[in-house]
């Protein structure tokens, strides 16, 4: 049931309030995006701990980006993003194993 606004409409919605919805099963030890080596950062790789909705990319006290795809929504973006620069792998997890999403 959502909250309503005190004349009657609905209050939509926060997307970190819709995302905690979903569920994810984890693939210990097998995480399905990685990151190949680098020595700097690319434009293409900075980008992403922008740009993904699950906030699975960080950039640590080193100045690396980091990915922690545990919550990932399986979108695609960081993949079409860095298709031409080639800075990660990515694959769909295995068979039982990833996001559950949760509609409704
Ligand atoms: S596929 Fe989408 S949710 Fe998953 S890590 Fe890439 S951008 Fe983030």
């Amino acid at each position: 049931m959502s909250a309503k606004k005190a004349n009657g409409e609905a209050v939509p919605q926060k997307i970190e309030e819709k995302l905690y919805q979903n569920r994810y099963l984890v693939d210990a030890g097998r995480p399905h995006v990685r990151i190949r080596e680098y020595a700097e950062p690319s434009a293409e790789l900075r980008r992403l701990v922008n740009v993904c909705p699950a906030g699975c990319y960080a950039i640590n006290e080193q100045g690396k980006v980091e990915v922690m795809p545990d919550g990932c929504m399986e979108c695609g973006t960081c993949r079409v993003l860095t298709a031409e620069s080639g800075d990660i792998e990515w694959n769909y997890p295995r068979g039982g194993y990833g996001v559950s999403f949760k509609f409704g």
